[in-house]
């Protein structure tokens, strides 16, 4: 648990600046979505706070630390991506445990976090399968499961959902949810998704073209939209 803060983050690739001077601050525990249309940095922003992509200025805290020169491994974040990329050799089981087996944990704590986690998950009967015999929404939980198993400070999740069919989507967006409120672990949740925002989001947050539009409840923002971008992305038009 931390939180986690950006102050005046700004990101350029080359001469283009994609985020202009972000300023936000996610409490301890928050469940916190970032919305808006397809190339309006979200991901780049997520990868900022992972300390995969350098910040350009600005500066962000994890906690009470600045994390600007902290690479990735140090930071104690997990990351969901929509891609993920599972070992296609390994058991499931071996797939969740497999930062534990890195950072050299012994095999019996291991095996108990992995437990823990497919218990939590349902993904119990699946723990002897490779990845090629489990359906989309099991691998994407098994994904989940490898992030679990760290005990992050912070989740990251990048569009986790979007290779998914809609009904898949529904029942995955509500585990999200049930996972939440059993970790409480700061998280920060990308979309380009309406509706996944509102249903998970404690606040939600709207980008456009790298800048924040507003930033509130999902009440809030759609009974009070600050400017017509945001109530047309969110569904309530004037
Ligand atoms: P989103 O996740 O909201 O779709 P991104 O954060 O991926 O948006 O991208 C924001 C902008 O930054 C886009 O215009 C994209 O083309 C650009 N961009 C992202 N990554 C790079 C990169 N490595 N080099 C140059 N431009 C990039
Ligand atoms: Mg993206």
């Amino acid at each position: 648990m931390a939180k986690v803060e950006l102050k005046s983050v700004v990101k350029r690739f080359g001469d283009v600046r994609v985020v202009h001077g972000i300023d936000l601050e996610i409490a301890d525990n928050e469940f916190i979505v970032l919305v808006g249309p397809s190339g309006c940095g979200k991901s780049t922003i997520l990868r900022m706070v992972a300390g995969l992509e350098s910040i350009s200025d600005g500066e962000i805290y994890i906690g009470d630390r600045c994390v600007n020169e902290v690479d990735p491994k140090s930071r104690n974040v997990a990351m969901v991506f929509q891609n993920y990329a599972l070992y296609p050799h390994m058991t499931v089981h071996d797939n969740m445990g497999f930062s534990l087996d890195m950072a050299k944990r012994p095999q019996k704590e291991i095996n108990e976090k992995v437990r823990k986690a497919a218990s939590m998950l349902e993904l119990e009967p699946y723990l002897d399968r490779k990845p090629e015999a489990l359906s989309g929404g099991q691998r994407q939980r098994v994904a989940m499961g490898r992030a679990i198993v760290r005990q992050p400070d912070v989740f990251l999740f990048d569009e986790p959902l979007s290779n998914l069919d809609a009904q898949l989507r529904t029942q995955m967006r509500m585990e999200l949810k049930k996972l939440h409120m059993k970790f409480s672990t700061t998280t920060i949740y990308v979309t380009h998704d309406q509706i996944e925002a509102m249903t998970l989001a404690d606040r939600i947050v709207i980008l456009k073209d790298g800048l924040i539009q507003q930033v509130g409840t999902p009440v809030e923002v759609y009974e009070k939209p600050a400017n017509v971008f945001v109530a047309q992305f969110i569904g309530n038009p004037p």
